[in-house]
């Protein structure tokens, strides 16, 4: 039915049904159910269409937000859909996994005059889904063919992104990734009930059908250098991510019973594969039955909390070094896991593991307060002298952010300059400092969001595309 707009005085805003805490914390199916169509055109018609969208500039991704919820509220579905992949590269995973309070939904002026932000992601990922039902999503077509190729390293958003676009241009790609299936992190690091992994296969999957071509098992630096794909190919696209994990420097943080989170969730997805885990089996990266503590306050501890309720932990709790507030993990996910019984130490920090070399046994831990601020303008924590307590835990893990690998040393390429992050230098091109090596995602943000993956990897085929077209050029007018 179609709804006239500017419904946001005299319709609630709803968000799709949860499930109930009981059921969704035994299973690793996502916890929002889907709208059902009138809930989404209601909820549509929510939006107050103003001339000024500031939800389209606070989306990375600059989608036409408006102009979609409009038709959607009319019954259009099918254009609304078109008009949202025509800016996005995975629309359905950015409505299930962007932290739209900081994006989109943050912004939304209906938000600011008190009436409850439109619910853009949802409706974002209801007209996703419903175009795969309903047969909307149209095949990849590749463009007339360039005689040109270009190698992708990393499967991830930013790779993935990349490499659709460049095949409709009509250029061959090859994506090279060291894991055994597509998808970087969105296959591996975020667990299904966030993210069910066959939203995320039939994504990779229309890509290959496509023309797109995996090289999986494919590490660059072990099975190839740099330079071999540089022989390979006309340009070489770098979005490998970031993955050195930040370590606990705490006595007694070497013991088997601490492990990293990236390690434990990625056993924790390969179950869900159906793969065969050692790690998993043995209970080393196994959270059930035991006290489970994590250290840190990012998307990567609140996956690991919420994991470990799903695996049947005895008990989960998340030790942050600031408060609530100043957490980088998105709000939602804190409710969540705070519905799913996680405990929450804010201003804590582990000043040592205890036990034996071969379990931990238990964390002790520093109270903190927060300080003045430091010079990124952010209260720096500081202990509290004599305030420290114990927690018991049989599995500690280790969720304190990424930093990048030594990609010159790993790539033999010491060409390739770096931030003083440690993240690749790209120009406002996205080219590397070596001329037709380009970079998007992570590796050159620093661990950032899909949505600024597909961003980086969308913008990087059109200067790899530019790059060529005028490399062609110039070899035409050479051979005349
Ligand atoms: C646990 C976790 C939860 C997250 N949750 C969210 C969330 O809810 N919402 C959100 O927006 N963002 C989230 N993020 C961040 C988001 O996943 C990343 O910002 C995004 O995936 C970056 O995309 P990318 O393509 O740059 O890199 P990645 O997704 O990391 O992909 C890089 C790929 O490169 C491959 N690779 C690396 N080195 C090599 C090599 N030498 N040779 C071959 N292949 C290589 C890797 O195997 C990987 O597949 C989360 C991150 C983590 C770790
Ligand atoms: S891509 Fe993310 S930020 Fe942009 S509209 Fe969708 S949910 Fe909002």
């Amino acid at each position: 039915m179609a709804e006239r707009m500017l419904k946001f005085t005299i319709t609630p805003r709803t968000t799709p049904e949860k499930r109930a805490v009981e059921a969704r914390a035994r299973d690793f199916h996502e916890i929002y159910r889907d709208f059902i169509d009138a809930k989404a055109s209601e909820q549509a018609a929510r939006c107050s269409q103003c001339g000024v969208p500031f939800c389209q500039t606070h989306c990375p991704l600059e989608n036409n937000i408006p102009d979609w919820l409009r038709m959607t509220a009319e019954g259009r579905l099918e254009e609304a859909y078109q008009l949202s992949q025509a800016t996005n590269s995975m629309p359905e995973i950015c409505g299930r996994i962007c932290p739209q309070d900081r994006l989109c939904e943050g912004s939304c002026v209906i938000e600011q005059s008190g009436h409850g932000t439109v619910t853009i992601g949802a409706v974002e990922r209801y007209l996703s889904d419903k175009a795969w039902e309903e047969g909307w999503v149209r095949p990849l077509v590749a463009g007339k063919a360039k005689g040109q190729s270009v190698g992708v390293i990393g499967a991830g958003p930013a790779g993935l992104a990349a490499a659709e676009r460049l095949r409709e241009m009509g250029y061959a790609v090859t994506v090279y990734d060291r894991h055994d299936r597509p998808g970087g992190l969105l296959t591996y690091g975020i667990p299904g009930f966030k993210l069910e992994k066959e939203v995320v296969e039939r994504r990779t999957r229309r890509l290959a059908e496509g023309g797109v071509e995996y090289a999986l098992d494919f590490e660059v630096g072990r099975d190839a250098s740099l330079a071999d794909l540089r022989a390979r190919h006309d340009s070489v696209l770098i979005a490998t991510g970031v993955y050195a994990a930040r370590d606990m420097a705490v006595p007694g943080a070497g013991s088997v019973g601490v492990v990293p989170a990236l390690a434990y969730l990625i056993a924790s997805n390969r179950k869900g594969f159906g793969d065969d885990v050692p790690e998993f089996e043995s209970g080393a990266l196994n959270a059930a039955g035991k006290r489970v503590v994590v250290v840190g306050g990012g998307d990567t501890a609140m996956d690991c909390v919420r994991t470990a309720v799903r695996q049947g932990a005895a008990s989960v709790t998340c030790l942050y070094r600031r408060d609530r507030a100043n957490m980088p993990g998105s709000a939602r996910e804190v409710m969540h896991a705070e519905e799913e019984g996680v405990i929450f130490e804010w201003l804590a920090a582990p000043r040592a593991v205890t036990g034996a070399a071969l379990a931990a046994a238990g964390v002790v831990a520093a109270r903190m307060r927060l300080g003045p601020a430091d010079a990124s303008g952010r209260q720096a924590p500081e202990e509290i002298p004599g305030a420290d307590f114990d927690l018991q835990a049989d599995l500690v893990i280790k969720a304190l952010g990424f930093d990048p690998e030594d990609l010159p040393t790993a790539f033999a390429a010491p060409e390739l300059a770096l931030s003083r992050w440690g993240t690749l230098k790209a120009d406002a091109k996205l080219m590397t400092t070596i001329p037709g090596v380009f970079a998007a995602g992570d590796i050159v943000r620093g661990a950032s969001l899909v949505v600024w993956a597909i961003k980086d990897g969308r913008d990087a085929a059109d200067a790899i595309h530019r790059y060529l077209a005028a490399h062609a050029a110039a070899a035409r007018i050479a051979a005349e």
